[in-house]
């Protein structure tokens, strides 16, 4: 499958904001963003005014790379929150949200989102006692996610284990640290989202 190969700070420059893409590093004074806040290549210091199309296109961007998903399983998301009950903006990110890469990273059992990813297709978690190793899986109500057992003693997740702690675990995960798993217990709700994104520019991006 295709993915962004380039340097991915860039990303976080064109975004103008945090994507946390790296792990330690983003929190950080080595943070790209924090040593050269502008958009990258040329031009990437002057300030344009942006139209209304690069603003919504700059929403929509910033919320895919975040998550790092790719255009198209974007669209297909942005299909499927239009056909739920409520607003499409906020049922997009509440998707985005229960993708099961999130989920171990909002945990805190990786250190970045593409690490979260690369750490369930290597198939070391259990949802609901079966062995699921697709980052996209989205999450129900319910749903129990594990650690397996044979990745307790890894020293990779010891310390991320112990680092857990300091996490800020939203509202509608429950994580048992002990049994290192986590119960999803809540449908997520707007404010459980982290990402400062103006939902309804993405709307109308897609409602063109
Ligand atoms: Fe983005 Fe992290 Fe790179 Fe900073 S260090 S620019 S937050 S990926």
């Amino acid at each position: 499958m295709a993915r962004y190969t380039d340097a991915v700070c860039k990303l976080c420059r064109r975004e103008g904001v945090k994507l946390f893409l790296k792990g330690d590093r983003c929190y950080t004074d080595k943070c790209a963003l924090v040593r050269r806040a502008y958009a990258p290549g040329q031009h990437g210091k002057k300030r344009s005014k942006q139209s209304e199309y690069g603003m919504q296109l700059r929403e929509k961007q910033k919320a895919r790379r975040f998550y790092g998903v790719l255009e198209s399983q974007f669209t297909k998301y942005f299909e499927l929150a239009s056909r739920q009950k409520g607003m499409t903006g906020e049922n997009l990110l509440k998707i985005l949200e229960s993708r099961l890469d999130n989920i171990v990273y909002r945990i805190g059992l990786a250190n970045s989102r593409p690490e979260a990813r690369q750490l369930v297709r290597h198939g070391h978690f259990n949802i609901n006692g079966k062995t699921v190793d697709i980052p996209s899986y989205l999450v129900s109500v319910g749903d129990v996610l594990e650690l397996k057992d044979s990745m307790k003693d890894s020293p990779k997740f010891k310390e991320l284990i112990e680092t857990s702690q300091t996490k800020i675990i939203p509202a509608f995960i429950e994580f048992d640290q002990n049994a290192v798993s986590a119960k999803i217990v809540d449908t997520c709700k707007r404010e459980d989202v982290s990402l400062p994104v103006e939902e309804r520019f993405i709307v109308e991006f897609y409602s063109k």
